[in-house]
C-alpha cells in the first residue's frame, strides 16, 4: 500500500490482483469505475479468511466460533461509522445504495409525507433516486419537482431554492456526485439552505466515496447513503446513515428475524436502533469486507487521489481534443474523475466495442439516467471512469484508441 506522503498509482495498482490480468488478450484497462471499483487483496483476504476461519452466523451464538462472528461484524459497523464520522447506532447496513433509498422511502418518507407534499429532486439523478421517490409519491399523493441541470452540469440553484423555499416541500434527495457528469454538488450548502426550511435532505453518495473523504458530522445530512462495490469492497454490502433523533421516527418495512423485541400472534415489537431495519441474516462477510476496506483507505490520502484523477482528466481532455464532435458531457470545475462523452455520427456502443478489442474497459449506455440523457439529447454516452489506481498511461492508451476507433467508425 502507498503511504500518505507518496502517492503513486503504479504502488497501488500492486495492491489490486485484477489489473494483471488480460482482456481480449491485451493488458486490461479498467476505466469502469463508476459502475464497481476493483478489489484489494487485504479486501479479498478478508473475505477468505472470514469464510476459512470465521464464518457463523451472528446474533445468539453462544460458541467461541459465533463469538469471533460477531466481534468481526461488530468491529466492521464501528470502522465504517468512524470513517464517516458518526455512532455506530447510525449505520444500517443494506445491499447497497439501491436498497438504502428504498429504505429511506419506505420506513421515514411513508411516514413522515403527506398528501400535497414536495419532495425534490434533480435531472442528474440515477434511477436508483427517482424509482423510490415515484413510488413513495404515488401511494402518499405527494407531487416530485425536479432540479434541472445546466449546460455545464451544475444544478440550478436558483430553481432549487425556490423549490426549498415553498411551504410544502418535504424532502430533497440529491447526489454528492454525478454518475455521468461527474459534477460534485456542493451539498454542504444546500444542506444548509434546505435545513433553513426544515426540509430533510437525503445524500446519495454512491460516486461521492471512493474519490472523497465524508465528513457527516460535519456535512449534517439527515441520511446518506453508498454501496460497498464502488469502495473497494465486495457487492451486496452498503450504507443507510440516519441521523439518531430520525431513526427513532422511521418503522421497518421488511419483517423478520433479528428485527425483533419480542414476537407473538397477539403482536410484535421491534428491536431498538439500527437492527430494527435489518431484517433476516446480515450479509456478514460484505460488511467485513468493507470494514477492511475501509482501513485500506485509511493509507491513502484523499486530497492527493483528487489531484491525481484531476490529472488524469486534464489529459483525457488533451489526448482528445483533435477530435470533430467530440461533446464532454458535465464541464463544472468541481468534478471528479468521470468523462462522459458522445462523438457526432458515432454509436457510443460501437465505439466501446472497439475499446474492448483493445483491453479498454468503458461503459456506454443511459447509465440508469434516462431522464438525464434526455436532457442532454443523446440516448447513450460513452463512459471512462477513473480510480486512484488509473494511471497516466491507460489514460494515453484510452485516448489513442478512441483516435483509432474514430477513424474506423467515423
Ligand atoms: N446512485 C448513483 C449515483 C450510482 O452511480 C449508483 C450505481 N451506479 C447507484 C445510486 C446505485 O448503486 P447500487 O446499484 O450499487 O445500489
Amino acid at each position: 500500500m502507498t503511504s500518505s506522503n507518496s502517492f503513486d498509482p503504479y504502488e497501488i495498482r500492486k495492491d489490486f490482483p485484477i489489473l494483471s490480468r488480460t482482456n481480449r488478450g491485451k493488458p486490461l484497462v479498467y476505466l469502469d469505475n463508476a459502475a464497481t471499483s476493483q478489489k484489494p487483496k487485504s479486501v479479498i483476504n478478508a473475505i477468505s479468511h472470514y469464510y476459512e476461519s470465521s464464518n457463523s452466523n451472528v446474533h445468539r451464538g453462544v460458541y467461541e466460533l459465533a463469538e469471533d462472528a460477531e466481534n468481526l461484524y461488530r468491529n466492521s459497523r464501528q470502522k465504517i461509522a468512524h470513517w464517516l464520522g458518526v455512532s455506530a447506532e447510525e449505520i444500517i447496513f443494506t445491499r447497497g445504495a439501491t436498497e438504502g433509498i428504498n429504505l429511506i422511502a419506505h420506513s421515514f418518507a411513508k411516514h413522515n409525507i403527506n398528501k400535497g407534499d414536495l419532495i425534490i429532486l434533480s435531472e442528474m439523478e440515477h434511477h436508483a433516486n427517482i424509482v423510490p421517490w415515484q413510488m413513495i409519491a404515488k401511494s402518499k399523493g405527494a407531487n416530485i419537482q425536479v432540479v434541472p441541470v445546466l449546460n455545464d452540469g451544475s444544478l440550478d440553484r436558483e430553481k432549487l431554492s425556490e423549490f426549498l423555499a415553498t411551504p410544502n416541500t418535504s424532502i430533497l434527495s440529491l447526489c454528492y456526485i454525478s454518475n455521468v457528469l461527474g459534477t460534485i454538488n456542493p451539498i454542504k450548502d444546500i444542506i444548509e439552505e434546505a435545513h433553513q426550511y426544515g426540509v430533510k435532505v437525503v445524500i446519495d453518495g454512491a460516486q461521492a466515496v471512493p474519490h472523497m473523504q465524508i465528513d457527516l458530522h460535519n456535512l449534517d445530512c439527515d441520511f446518506f447513503v453508498f454501496s460497498g462495490h464502488k469502495l473497494f469492497a465486495p457487492m451486496g454490502i452498503g450504507v443507510v446513515y440516519a441521523k439518531n433523533e430520525l431513526m427513532d421516527e422511521m418503522l421497518p418495512y421488511q419483517g423478520g428475524g433479528d428485527m425483533i423485541d419480542q414476537v407473538s400472534f397477539d403482536g410484535t415489537t421491534y428491536a431498538k436502533g439500527a437492527q430494527r431495519f435489518e431484517a433476516g441474516t446480515p450479509n456478514v462477510c460484505g460488511a467485513i469486507g468493507l470494514g477492511e476496506a475501509i482501513d485500506y483507505l485509511n493509507g491513502i490520502e484523499f486530497s492527493q487521489v483528487d489531484a491525481h484523477e484531476k490529472k488524469l482528466l486534464k489529459e483525457t481532455r488533451e489526448g482528445l481534443k483533435d477530435i470533430v464532435g467530440l461533446v464532454e458531457h458535465g464541464i463544472t470545475a468541481e468534478k471528479a474523475g468521470v468523462f462522459s462523452f458522445t462523438i457526432k455520427g458515432i454509436h457510443p456502443h460501437d465505439l466501446s466495442t472497439l475499446l474492448d478489442a483493445e483491453g479498454i474497459a468503458t461503459r456506454t449506455g443511459h447509465h440508469c439516467c434516462q431522464p438525464l440523457m434526455k436532457k442532454l439529447g443523446v440516448e447513450a454516452t460513452a463512459r471512462a471512469s477513473y480510480s486512484m489506481y488509473n494511471t497516466l498511461e491507460d489514460v494515453n492508451i484510452f485516448t489513442d484508441a478512441v483516435k483509432r476507433a474514430v477513424q474506423i467508425l467515423g
